[in-house]
């Protein structure tokens, strides 16, 4: 049996009928932009998060205005961390910024704490931490160096819908947080999407303002902004899915528990860390192995699928070659890429499935 590394059709008929006549009648209506499924849909996903949302057309625009909207630009510098998708550093690099790379706890692959503070200078405005995989970055230390250094704090929580840090959501922690509703993320739509999550009304208006044209009203403009919005369609899918986002987030962490059951113990494979105060919500499920690439080749050939992320930390990419940068620069960063593969992980897999993943992972002969 073959297992696919993700399916992301709506295998319930249910909710696949409820989308298609909210969709049916958003069309009859010819109600495209804006609207009362945009409106709830903000609303909703403001509540589950705990701040106020701003919706937008995708999660990188949700990083680039709020750093926008923050006052981050030309001349200024925002830590992040090379082992994230390149969206991350894109939005930094896009407002006029540049992005200070520090490098990743090798147990959690989220910013290392430990080494925050000696990557702030005067020109330090913001920290960008990446909830990566669905595990929140730990929060309480960067939250304390930030306000003891004057940062702005924007979460990249575009793989984290839901994910938990001591009780508390991502989203709820930053000045500012982004979300993807990209198909294949945690809450995925029926396209594009994406969203901030802020805690001052001021900050949510400027953003507001900022993606849609800088408008004081019709055809007033206090700046000039983009066009950046959550369409109807996109909002009525989304309104449908957050229902069952709880319920799909406990799939995927009983899935995670199955592999980390069905995996301990083998000489050739690291299961994921998760600190005690963090609920994840699992958007990959990466293991690590010193064979990385054979064990790779081995689940392809039966069927498994399986994939990378990142093959190749920012700070090693040609887009960032000005930065000068070499290799030996973030090596934990670096053993990552080369060490971890992602296993299949998606809410509809089925028992039997995961099971199939296991064996297939515990049949592979260890090159010696
Ligand atoms: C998906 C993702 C983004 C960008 O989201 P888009 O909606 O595709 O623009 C940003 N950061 C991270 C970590 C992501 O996984």
């Amino acid at each position: 049996m073959a297992v696919p590394f993700l399916d992301i059709r709506i295998q319930d008929e249910q909710t696949r009928s409820q989308i298609v006549s909210v969709l049916t009648e958003l069309v009859q209506k010819t109600n495209f932009i804006g609207g009362p499924e945009v409106e709830g849909f903000t609303k909703e996903f403001g509540d589950y998060c705990g701040g106020r949302c701003v919706t937008v057309a995708n999660g990188t625009d949700a990083l680039i205005l709020a750093l926008r909207a923050l006052g981050i630009g030309a001349g200024d510098e925002v830590i992040t961390v090379p082992f994230t998708f390149i969206a991350t550093a894109e939005a930094i690099s896009n407002v006029g910024a540049t992005a200070r790379f520090v490098d990743i706890d090798p147990k959690t692959y989220n910013i290392d704490v430990s080494k925050l503070a000696a990557a702030i200078n005067p020109k330090t405005k913001a920290i960008m931490p990446v909830h990566l995989f669905g595990q929140v970055a730990d929060m309480d230390p960067i939250l304390k160096i930030a306000r003891e250094k004057n940062l702005k704090v924007i979460e990249d929580a575009c793989q984290a819908h839901g994910g938990e840090y001591r009780g508390k959501r991502a989203g709820s922690f930053g000045d500012a947080a982004c979300f993807s509703f990209y198909p294949t993320k945690n809450l995925g739509g029926l396209g594009d999407g994406g969203a901030i999550i802020v805690q001052s009304p001021e900050l949510g208006a400027k953003i507001a303002q900022l993606a849609d044209h800088g408008r004081l009203d019709r055809y007033r403009h206090a700046v000039e902004g983009v066009n950046s919005r959550l369409d109807a369609f996109q909002a009525a899918g989304l309104r449908v899915k957050l229902r069952q986002l709880p319920a799909r987030n406990e799939r995927r962490r009983k899935i995670a528990d199955a592999y980390n059951k069905g995996l301990s113990g083998l000489s050739f494979v690291t299961t994921p860390t998760v600190p005690s105060h963090i609920v994840p919500v699992w958007h990959l499920y990466s293991v690590e192995s010193p064979h990385r690439d054979a064990l790779m080749e081995h689940l392809k050939a039966k069927g498994i699928g399986c994939g990378v992320y990142y093959p190749i930390p920012l700070h090693l990419q040609p887009a960032y070659a000005r930065l000068g940068l070499k290799q030996g620069a973030f090596p934990v960063s670096e053993r990552a890429s080369e060490r971890i593969l992602a296993l299949p992980m998606f809410p509809e897999m089925t028992d039997a499935q995961v099971d199939e993943v296991i064996a297939a992972v515990k049949s592979f002969p260890p090159p010696r």
